[in-house]
């Protein structure tokens, strides 16, 4: 090749490059190029495996095809032909005359078959030195090389060399792209998981950067612009916003670091809470802060947990001061009945007198025990235990007729009078000591929040179902309290006024949900209230 002819091929080449053709392309052109301009001259370019020992790729479009598919099978050595040899010893060989040259002894006939007289070969090598192929000539007749020929066969070598590290280079460009985005990807994802994002602040600039997952936190369109610092005044309470202006202040000042609980404005949302951290990365000479970053976390979930269980430790406290009170009452009194009756005793004996102290025994040792029964109840189903004894035949309609015998002083007691209109022989598959336990509640709530007004209790078979309901004209449950006070100690009163462990409905709740039933209310403040409960008689 002339100068001109290397600046051609070269030009060709870098055209090839930069229109991205593929690597078998460039090298198919490579040869025809010089093929052309050389005539008789025939090309082959080899690579080698990875193993260094056989060649794996074989361009040579002017070789016959059983010639070419015979070279991978070769090992290469130190008496290899040509290629085999140069590429063996990483040194350029040329021969003149294959027929007589001892490097060819064992592929001798190959060559003739070919019609191959001469083959000059040229190592094709990385900068490092390491050996990927050969850069080889053939001629059908002896050749000697001219010095010339030799600086074109070197240069051919170094082309095939540069294009395939720029190959190489593309490719490992490519592989660190993909490997970039993966973890980009990955990292969002972990944003987005532990509900974390990230920021950072270029001081020179004055460019603020927010991860995606900052967006979602903040409830904002990922495609606008970060807010400005002070224009995030806006996201928390003022009282928040004061502390994480003065902390940020601190740290731009003493190039160190800040984390702040902030708790966000009101929203439409419901309360929001986040941990805002952040520090200095970056200062100047001078000590001026260039780079501050940092995390944004939302923890509004943590944050209703902690007050969650704040107000369940609150409420256990003031269950177990209620639940003391309620059993020192009805003991109290107990002691001073039985008091009085051990006095009776010993002067005129009242008969009178003392049955009717002991009858007030009785009555408080029952409250005691309804008490203590709830208290166990609250125990016992808390832990997953609500145990059914399911019989058959149990005939809720005298169940409720005896359980209004029990409470029938206690009705006349508060002043209400009672109306009843009980289904006669309503049985069915049930728990008659439950269904008591459902009865007895709403009973005595009806009676202690009746406001002496008259109370009525139905029973009645509706479709499948028993439909118990209790009416009473009391002082009603305001709206936004009437599923609430079916939860775990829940009252809608003040403890001052009605003495109660909010238990009792919990434990109809619960009863009833266990018999595969339904309990509801219908109320109105200062009207009174309709508790209303179906089970399947079945
Ligand atoms: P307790 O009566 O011990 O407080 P309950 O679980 O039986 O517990 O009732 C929960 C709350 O529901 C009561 O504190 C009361 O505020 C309200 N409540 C229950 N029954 C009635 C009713 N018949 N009328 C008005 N309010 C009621």
């Amino acid at each position: 090749m002339a100068d001109t002819q290397q600046d051609t091929f070269v030009n060709l080449i870098l055209k090839l490059l930069s229109n991205e053709e593929p690597l078998d392309t460039i090298y198919k052109n490579l040869i025809e190029f010089f093929e052309e301009r050389n005539p008789g001259a025939i090309c082959s370019i080899l690579f080698l495996d990875k193993n260094k020992k056989r060649f794996e790729k074989v361009y040579a479009p002017s070789l016959p095809a059983f010639y070419n598919e015979a070279i991978p099978h070769l090992d290469i050595g130190s008496s290899a032909g040509s290629c085999g040899t140069a590429a063996y010893l990483g040194k350029r060989v040329i021969v003149e005359d294959i027929q007589n040259d001892p490097l060819w002894t064992q592929y001798r006939d190959l060559a003739k078959a070919a019609n191959l007289a001469s083959c000059w070969s040229q190592p094709i090598k990385l900068p490092s030195g390491e050996v990927l192929g050969t850069f080889a000539i053939y001629h059908t007749i002896q050749h000697k090389p001219s010095e010339r020929h030799i600086q074109i066969i070197e240069q051919a070598a170094d082309l095939v060399s540069i294009v395939l590290q720029h190959f190489e280079t593309k490719r490992m460009v490519k592989l660190a792209q993909e490997r970039i985005a993966l973890s980009e990807a990955d990292l969002v994802y972990a944003q987005h998981v532990a509900q974390l994002g990230s920021w950072k602040w270029e001081a020179k600039t004055d460019t603020v950067h927010w991860s995606k997952e900052i967006y979602n936190i903040l409830n904002l369109d990922p495609n606008t612009p970060p807010l400005p610092f002070v224009e995030q005044s806006k996201l928390y309470t003022e009282e928040s916003w004061n502390r994480l202006k003065a902390a940020v202040e601190h740290a731009m000042a003493t190039g160190g670091s800040y984390e702040v609980d902030l708790e966000g404005r009101a929203s439409s949302q419901g309360p929001r809470w986040f941990v805002a951290r952040g520090e200095v990365t970056e200062q100047d000479s001078e000590g001026h802060p260039t780079r501050l970053a940092g995390t944004l976390q939302d923890n509004t979930e943590q944050k209703l947990l902690e007050h969650n269980l704040k107000s369940a430790l609150n409420a256990r406290d003031e269950f177990i001061a209620v639940a003391t009170h309620e059993l020192k009452t009805p003991l109290t009194t107990l002691q001073l009945s039985l008091h009085v009756i051990a006095k009776s005793l010993d002067g005129v004996i009242d008969k009178e007198k003392i049955l009717s102290k002991i009858e007030k025994v009785k009555q408080q040792g029952d409250r005691l025990e309804a008490l203590i029964k709830n208290l166990l109840d609250v125990t016992s189903i808390g832990a997953g235990h609500m145990r059914l004894e399911l019989k058959p035949n149990v005939n809720f309609s005298n169940l409720v007729e005896n359980v209004i015998k029990k409470y029938e002083d206690e009705i006349t007691k508060s002043g209400s009078s009672l109306i009843k209109n009980i289904e006669p022989d309503i049985t069915g598959v049930w728990d008659d000591f439950r269904l008591e336990q459902i009865v007895t509640n709403l009973i005595s709530n009806a009676i202690k929040y009746g406001d002496g007004k008259p109370i009525e209790i139905h029973l009645r078979r509706y479709h499948q179902n028993a439909l118990l309901e209790i009416h009473d004209q009391g002082i009603g449950i305001p709206e936004n309290k009437q599923k609430k006070i079916f939860e775990r100690f829940e009252r809608a009163v003040s403890e001052t006024s009605y003495k109660g462990l909010g238990l009792g409905l919990w434990i109809v709740k619960e009863i009833v949900t266990a018999l595969k039933g339904k309990v509801w209310v219908a109320s109105a403040l200062n009207k009174g209230s309709v508790f209303s409960v179906e089970l399947p008689i079945q």
